[in-house]
């Protein structure tokens, strides 16, 4: 259990609370302890007791042991099974807090998200003291928002999922290989269902196994050629279609349903042009014959074409594109320069994070905690930024074998000013700007904080530049055409953030402004987040991003020019 997991509990316990209509000095026990344990620099597994942190007394300590004994606090179960589903649904729709869904249960009994929406369109909640026409119209735009944005999976949702479900193929042994096929493969936003192949010689014994997984909700059909079930994780449920093959076949069973539908009718053109068919079996030749190819890349070899990666598989334009080596890969990556540490909100230490970058084989990172406005994530003042930047630096004296650079998140507040001045940031080796408050603003308002940023010397790169949140929010009123001029001009960098959650600048974006200069991060706010790389990666494939365009891919000796030679 990591620090950031007992956060959260105590959150999410303060969040249900407010929604069950508990009094407000309980609630904020919650908070306030959350809060402390942010802040609080020690390693929380090595605690006798958790009343030795500041701010926590006896109570919330209690819920703490329990959350470390059971990992999941039973105060927070109990909660989750009396407030109704609907109530807890209501807290994804944006403008609309447990507070104000308290009001509208007491005053209308509505418990559903279908109930709130008719009471908008029918003009019950306007009429309720404390909500206007205005915030209204807001409910009824943010369900509808909601609604659409939750009908598929995310590809953060499908992320998880597929954790889980590969964590227990890896258990059955009968197994020989696996892959997840689909939308997911090749990394699309949003997903339907979940797609998988399956290798095996004994099926009886696969099937009989992959049915009993400890997570499987229902089992929809148990085939000889197919499994499908129902996974459920959180309050999310989805489909689970298991596809079996022989050795034989596998790779044609791997290109066939990884898809797109319009990348595999070029395909059979392809085939056609040469009298030939192909299927998920294989290629039949005009003679007859059916050939079976070991690997991907032998099919598209077959007809003359270049491998293409299942990030670019998709309405068939992809064939004729040429230059795949000069497309970007996982392994031109040599560092990560966004992320964060126990300074701020991350859940691992510097010397964690130095390790977990060195595991990886990285030639360079950086350090970039979150600045002093950001309260929620327990941003640092001047004075711990500057000990934190002197700390990094004799980090990276000890340490040989990676360079260690030190930088900030640094808010760009609402006025448009930054967070830290000038001198400040003089001292560091390396600035991120990011907009994480005031997020509603009109376009010139956010324009002219994204303007301000580039326009500062020490600001190198924008993270998250359009701050979107796949399948919970669209991202803030950007003019991209402007912020990419204005980013070029100034020598700004801009980010492709690898977090699933996020993918910012997304592939859409990327593939029309083939010539941006980029980073990709991770923004790692624990050590296994710093794998989500290959997200970003995937994203910038799939935009078409090159290798030249992305600044983490520079050697050693070259990052440092470029971060000594400053904007
Ligand atoms: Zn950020
Ligand atoms: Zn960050």
């Amino acid at each position: 259990m990591t620090k950031k997991d007992y956060i959260k509990q105590l959150e999410r316990i303060a969040t249900l609370l407010e929604l069950s209509g508990e009094n407000p000095f309980k609630i904020s026990a919650y908070r306030k302890a959350a809060a402390n344990l942010e802040t609080f620099q020690g390693d929380i597994n090595a605690l006798s007791d958790f009343t030795e942190i500041k701010g926590i007394g006896k109570g919330v300590a209690e819920v703490l042991e329990d959350i470390r004994l059971h990992q999941e606090s039973s105060l927070l179960k109990s909660l989750k099974e009396q407030i109704p589903e609907g109530l807890i649904h209501m807290l994804k729709i944006r403008n609309l807090g447990a507070k104000k869904i308290v009001k509208i249960n007491d005053a209308l009994g509505i418990t559903t998200i279908d109930e709130l929406k008719n009471a908008c369109i029918n003009n019950e909640i306007s009429a309720l003291p404390g909500f206007g026409k205005k915030s209204e119209e807001n409910i009824l735009v943010s369900i509808d928002e909601m609604l659409t944005m939750t009908e598929k999976l995310s590809i953060y949702q499908v992320h998880q999922f597929t954790e889980m479900i590969n964590n227990g193929l890896e258990e059955i042994e009968a197994i020989n290989r696996y892959s997840v096929t689909g939308s997911f493969r090749r990394r699309n936003e949003y997903s339907k269902d979940i797609d998988y192949i399956v290798e095996t010689n004994q099926r009886d014994i696969v099937k009989a196994q992959l049915t009993a997984l400890p997570f499987i909700k229902k089992v929809e059909l148990a085939g000889d050629e197919k499994v499908t079930i129902q996974v459920a994780k959180d309050d999310v449920v989805t489909t689970v279609d298991f596809r079996f093959t022989d050795a034989s076949n596998y790779a044609h069973m791997l290109q066939h349903f990884t898809g797109s539908k319009e990348h595999n009718i070029r395909i059979r053109q392809l085939a056609k042009e040469r009298n030939e068919k192909v299927s998920e079996y294989g290629i039949t030749t005009s003679d007859g014959n059916i050939i079976q190819l070991k690997r991907e890349a032998d099919i598209y070899n077959h007809f003359n074409r270049p491998y293409i990666p299942p990030e670019m598989r998709h309405d068939g334009s992809e064939f004729d594109f040429d230059n795949f080596n000069q497309i970007i890969k996982n392994d031109d990556i040599r560092g990560d320069i966004h992320m964060h540490t126990t300074y701020s909100d991350g859940a691992h230490t510097i010397e964690q994070m130095i390790e977990a970058c060195i595991a990886k084989g990285y030639e360079y990172m950086m350090i970039t905690d979150h600045s002093k406005s950001l309260f929620v994530a327990n941003g640092l003042s001047e004075e711990r930024l500057l000990e934190q930047n002197e700390r990094i630096k004799e980090l990276n004296r000890q340490y040989k074998e990676i360079d260690i650079y030190s930088g900030v998140e640094m808010d760009i507040l609402a006025d448009g000013e930054m967070d830290y001045s000038n001198d400040v940031l003089s001292q560091l080796d390396y600035c991120i700007g990011a907009i994480h408050q005031s997020l509603n603003q009109s376009e010139a308002e956010i324009m002219k904080r994204l303007i301000n940023a580039c326009e500062n010397p020490y600001v190198r790169h924008i993270a998250h530049p359009t701050g979107r949140l796949i399948g919970r929010r669209h991202g803030y009123n950007v003019n991209m055409a402007q912020l990419i001029e204005i980013a070029q001009n100034t020598n700004t960098v801009l980010e492709i953030n690898a977090h699933p959650m996020r993918l910012d600048l997304s592939s859409e974006i990327l593939k029309q402004y083939p010539d941006l200069k980029l980073v990709i991060n991770t923004d790692a706010h624990a050590i296994q987040q710093l794998d989500l790389m290959k997200y970003g990666v995937s994203t910038a494939i799939k935009g078409y991003v090159k290798k030249e365009q992305v600044i983490n891919t520079l050697s050693r000796e070259a990052f440092k020019s470029w971060i000594q030679n400053g904007k």
